[in-house]
């Protein structure tokens, strides 16, 4: 069976079909087969409802007199009635489903799996999963799968579909190279694989299935890593000499002693850019751990060799911190930098000086990757918070050096403040150099972090922010942006800024959320940083490092509500000046506070708080927010440390012969989406 065929030469999927299928990103025979269910139906554990106990159920039954009302808050529905069976009814309810009552026909039987608990003063089973009786063959297997919804493709049709395939799985090619395989995780077939996850008898075989397909995924994506390593090695660079005169020079000028985490990422920077072929260096430091000024040193070392830098920045805020940061610290050594925003002034001057060597380090935002910015000589760049780029932005940036120096690459420092654990990064990252700034300047005030239920903010909380604001410090307050979903308990930016602006009427407070304009925003940003407003009531998008030292206090409402990592960035805004800072985490009181509260509460070490994210979440979910933002594994996940050592083994072996990945088609087509992830050119 040839996966690569294209959907609408398949007999029975007609060109209606074809085009929804085509719409939902499904193209190839290989898109459908690797379409996997999304979870597993056992209809043998149906129970009657006469035996029904509270907790997850499944029961076939008939529906009946189903109704929907409106709440009287106004986005909630309510459909509600009852489910029968031969034993007796029970109360079915379902939330902001309204088309539940059109969906089920009373004649009909079906399958509800779904919690049935005491809510409300009754029994009743909440918001079931439906499925219709007549569409479980009683000659399949009990264990049967579903598969998701798709645009208007119901999860019925897939498992039709598929179902027609079914005699085809056997003739499915494996795709791994047998080259170097180890025994381990690859005994069995694709085929085997495959068919074992669309049609198991049991748990057991979806489990020996994915496994299979899990390692097949990983192998593909650590191959592209390699490979891109590999490539990038052939790459050239420009040589930028090491000069330890100069070099010192700055060092001794710095109003501070560089942190010794500092100093050997710099030294392991500053070699790399020796060398002809292209740097590709992740420098990881948690928030405040001064990665700035190791930026800084790299590209002085570009610019004494009469070199260009680009340095890119997510928001226009950041981008000019950065340029007042390194104008202070390099300029008076003869350097020329500039900064391109958005919002800056005349910019077919400056950009003229670009292209003429006139700057010798540029720093700016999306502005500055548009095509009419080039530059004499670019030689290296350094993209910061570099997760919230995307593959394409960041191809532009690097793209620039190959058009003024052709057949060459710069070399490539990405920042990032979203500390990794250190278990995870030889698998995500395996194929980086990283730098990791480890530890705090010395010096630094403490984050003393408190947990504080809401009803105590009145009494506790706003008294001593006062004593800090009349002392001339500043405050945040984070919250969410709602605008009127009163369903949840949430606080809305707006209501609370009204709140604060009463409380603190003596004080100028502002509000920053994402709706608002990128220069309204800047502007608010930037009254802030003159303290021209005290108080500052946002949304999480101060998340990314911005830097105003005379703000020591923040506030975040609804702490249960973001993730450990999050609370992490969000309390590393203050601490960065020289007085001692507060963070307090709001919670609704009612519960006790969660064990990722406590641990903030407990410690400011990104990488502490890091490790113990990964216990709390698995992997899974921490890969997903990581850098990679784009490379989202379907099947894999790195709790599997084995499963990823073996492919590890078996790609680097693999890819040691490069030509034989001309003997594998759809593995050379497969890797391409993972290879422009960490590729320089
Ligand atoms: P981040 O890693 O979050 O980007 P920055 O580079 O913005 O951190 O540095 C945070 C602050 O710490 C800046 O004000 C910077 O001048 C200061 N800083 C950096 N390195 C040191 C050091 N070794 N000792 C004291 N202060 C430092
Ligand atoms: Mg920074």
């Amino acid at each position: 069976m040839d996966l690569s065929l294209g959907l609408d030469k398949i007999s029975g999927i007609g060109p209606k079909t074809y085009a929804k299928l085509e719409k939902a990103g499904l193209r190839t025979l290989g898109d459908l087969i690797y379409y996997l269910p999304r979870t597993y139906e056992n209809y043998r554990t149906t129970t009657t409802i006469d035996q029904i106990r509270p907790g997850k159920v499944m029961i076939k039954g008939k529906p009946d007199s189903l109704k929907t009302t409106q709440a009287r808050r106004r986005h909630l529905s309510i459909t509600e009635g009852v489910i029968r069976d031969n034993t007796g009814a029970i109360r079915v309810v379902w939330f902001n489903q309204p088309y539940r009552v059109r969906q089920l026909n009373p004649k009909k039987e079906y399958y509800f799996t779904g919690n049935y608990d005491f809510k409300y003063g009754k029994y009743q089973l909440t918001s079931p999963a439906v499925t219709e009786a007549a569409e479980v063959s009683e000659t399949e297997s009990s264990f049967q799968p579903i598969y998701s919804a798709k645009n208007s493709l119901t999860p019925l049709f897939f498992k039709k579909l598929i179902h027609k395939l079914r005699g085809n799985f056997a003739a499915i090619p494996d795709l791994l190279p047998e080259e170097n395989s180890p025994n381990f995780a690859q005994k069995g077939s694709r085929a085997d694989a495959l068919y074992s996850v669309h049609f198991p008898e049991t748990p057991e075989d979806v489990k020996k299935g994915r496994n299979y397909l899990a390692y097949e995924e990983l192998f593909e994506f650590l191959l592209a890593a390699k490979l891109n390593q590999q490539e990038n090695q052939k790459l050239n660079a420009i040589k930028l000499p090491f000069n330890a005169e100069n070099t010192k020079k700055i060092v001794q000028n710095l109003p501070f002693k560089l942190t010794n985490a500092q100093r050997i990422a710099t030294w392991d920077i500053l070699r790399d850019l020796e060398k002809p072929v292209p740097m590709n260096r992740l420098l990881q430091g948690d928030v405040g751990s001064g990665k700035t000024v190791v930026a800084a040193l790299a590209a002085h070392q570009a610019a004494k060799s009469g070199h260009q830098t680009a340095i890119l920045a997510p928001t226009a805020i950041l981008a000019s911190q950065h340029a007042t940061g390194l104008s202070e610290l390099l300029e008076p050594f003869g350097l020329k930098i500039a900064l391109l925003t958005g919002s800056t002034k005349n910019k077919p001057s400056l950009k003229k000086k670009i292209k003429n060597g006139e700057i010798d380090i540029i720093i700016g935002t999306h502005a500055l990757l548009t095509d009419d910015t080039t530059f004499r000589s670019l030689a290296l760049c350094i993209i910061d918070e570099q997760h919230r780029f995307g593959v394409a932005q960041r191809h532009k940036l690097l793209q620039k050096t190959a058009l003024s120096t052709p057949g060459f690459a710069p070399h490539l420092l990405s920042m990032t403040a979203t500390p990794i654990p250190r278990s995870l990064q030889l698998t995500v990252f395996g194929d980086l150099d990283i730098s990791i700034l480890d530890s705090l300047p010395t010096g630094r005030q403490p984050i003393a972090t408190k947990i504080m239920p809401e009803i105590e903010m009145q009494e506790n909380l706003y008294p001593a922010l006062r004593e800090h604001l009349k002392s001339g410090e500043q405050v945040y307050f984070i919250c969410r942006l709602i605008d009127d979903n009163d369903k949840s308990k949430t606080t809305d930016v707006k209501k609370l800024h009204k709140k604060i602006s009463k409380i603190f009427f003596e004080y100028n407070v502002s509000i920053l959320h994402g709706k608002m304009k990128p220069s309204e925003k800047d502007q608010i940003m930037q009254d802030f940083l003159d303290n021209k407003v005290q108080i500052l009531v946002s949304t999480t998008v101060v998340e990314v490092g911005v830097n105003v030292p005379n703000a020591t206090q923040i506030v975040i409402m609804d702490a249960e509500g973001y993730g450990l990592a999050q609370l992490h960035q969000l309390r590393g805004r203050v601490g960065r000046g020289k007085k001692a800072s507060n963070c307090y985490l709001i919670t609704s009181g009612e519960d006790q506070p969660s064990r990722r509260l406590k641990e903030l509460e407990k410690s400011t070490d990104g990488f502490y708080l890091s490790e113990v994210d990964l216990k709390l979440r698995g992997p899974g979910e921490i890969y997903g927010s990581l850098q990679h933002g784009e490379l989202n594994l379907q099947i894999a996940t790195l709790a599997d440390t084995k499963l990823i050592a073996a492919a590890r083994k078996h790609a680097t072996e693999f890819a040691k012969h490069p030509e034989n990945m001309v003997k594998y088609k759809e593995l050379n087509n497969n890797i391409k989406k993972y290879q422009q992830l960490t590729t320089l050119n």
